[in-house]
């Protein structure tokens, strides 16, 4: 992230300051009904939202506390417009719904988000979308470019991929898809708030799971979909027939949350890095899974695209661990959750299938490396990895 990244999330969408009547933040409105000033005033505005202006007009299609949310996602990530869903899972859902329709190909990653893998095999498939999958790291690009057909719509990745964290070539997979028309989106929940802005690296719809840190508080779900101006307004209207909203009060606290998400990302990842140059010291560690290591495969192209990185990242232990042990170490914390999501201020892990994503070696945990100081999170860490060997022994 950058210091110019720092200020916008600061400042973006912030109402000019008033003859001392304007407070800080943008107002909270709830509404369902709007009223107007005349019939022909009402019509007037509809005339203004079929030609695509975000104008308020009923609560379902935006209020001002959800378009300053969205114009400030829209600086931050590059993008033409923004539209907010109710999570991240409709984000995603609502772009194949826009994007793709019967007889259409999709080529997916192979280590997209689960849920959004199930989108597609239980919903899209049976209503015939023709959906594929590619291979993952770094034969992504020559995977996809090979994989292409004509009816090709999009190809959809998260980067880096879900919980093992391993890096896609995005300018080189856009200059695969471009010339075949078809569309790339990414799921950038990972490095949301200007870690890594999928639109200028060539991407039409960049995906963000506000959930995660950008709320930050693990209170509220939402999610946001960004693109550029190529299919922006089909998105932004579609969601509209689909009937996507969300809360303006939650939209407050999402906003709330992007004034500060840089400063707590920045303190949750350096007490990542401090946990992380433990954790590598322990013979039961036998890999980290973060592309900001030097000694990670994706640590180049990371270096090349991303802009900083957050505190989620994965371990696996050393074999003869199995999944009893990675169990029994979860088990023994007391400060890190056991619990789903992350990206908030509180420090959490899951474990995942041995094998996930076709991975070789221990089993993996994934851990979300909160405020909490470094120290007493070792301590857990430690904790935890006493109880691992003990169950290896008994
Ligand atoms: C959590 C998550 C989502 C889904 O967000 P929800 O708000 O929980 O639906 C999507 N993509 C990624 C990468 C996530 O981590």
């Amino acid at each position: 992230m950058t210091d110019r990244d720092k200020t916008r999330l600061v400042h973006a969408s912030r109402p000019a300051p008033g003859e001392g009547t304007s407070a800080v933040n943008p107002p909270l409105t709830r509404a369902s009904t709007v009223l107007y000033r005349s019939t022909s005033h009402l019509r007037e505005m509809g005339r203004r939202r079929a030609a695509g202006e975000r104008a308020f007009t009923y609560g379902a299609k935006g209020t001002p506390t959800t378009f300053a949310l969205e114009d400030a996602l829209s600086e931050i990530e590059g993008g033409s417009r923004t539209q907010l869903f109710p999570t991240g899972l409709a984000a995603i859902a609502h772009v194949f719904l826009s994007v793709l329709k019967p007889g259409d190909h999709v080529l997916l990653a192979e280590t997209i988000y689960g849920p959004a893998r199930v989108i597609a095999d239980d919903y899209l498939t049976p209503r015939g979308v023709h959906c594929e999958y590619y291979a993952p790291g770094d034969a992504a690009a020559a995977d996809v470019a090979a994989r292409l057909r004509p009816t090709t719509r999009l190809v959809y990745l998260d980067n880096p991929g879900s919980i093992i964290f391993d890096l896609q070539d995005l300018p080189a997979i856009a200059e695969a898809a471009k010339p075949h028309g078809a569309l790339v989106a990414v799921d950038n929940t990972w490095g949301a708030a200007g870690l890594y802005r999928p639109l200028a690296l060539g991407a039409d719809i960049s995906i963000i799971a506000l959930t995660k840190y950008i709320a930050g508080h693990s209170d509220i779900t939402m999610g946001s979909v960004t693109a550029n101006p190529g299919i922006a307004d089909q998105l932004w209207r579609d969601s509209h027939v689909l009937g996507q909203t969300v809360s303006p009060d939650d939209a407050y606290l999402v906003l709330r949350g992007l004034r500060t998400v840089a400063a707590r990302m920045a303190q949750s990842h350096a007490h990542a890095m401090e946990v992380i140059a433990w954790l590598e010291r322990q013979p039961l560690v036998e890999r980290v899974l973060f592309p900001a290591l030097p000694s990670d495969p994706g640590h180049a192209l990371w270096k090349r695209d991303f802009a900083g990185a957050n505190s989620l990242f994965s371990i696996t232990l050393q074999p003869p661990c199995g999944q009893a042990q990675a169990d029994a170490m979860i088990d023994a914390f007391r400060l890190f959750g056991i619990g789903a999501s992350w990206g908030g201020f509180e420090s959490l892990a899951l474990t995942y299938p041995q094998g996930i994503r076709g991975l070789q070696g221990g089993p993996l945990i994934r851990l979300h490396v909160g405020l909490e100081d470094p120290a007493d999170l070792i301590e857990d860490l430690a904790r935890g990895l006493e109880a691992a060997r003990q169950s290896l022994s008994g």
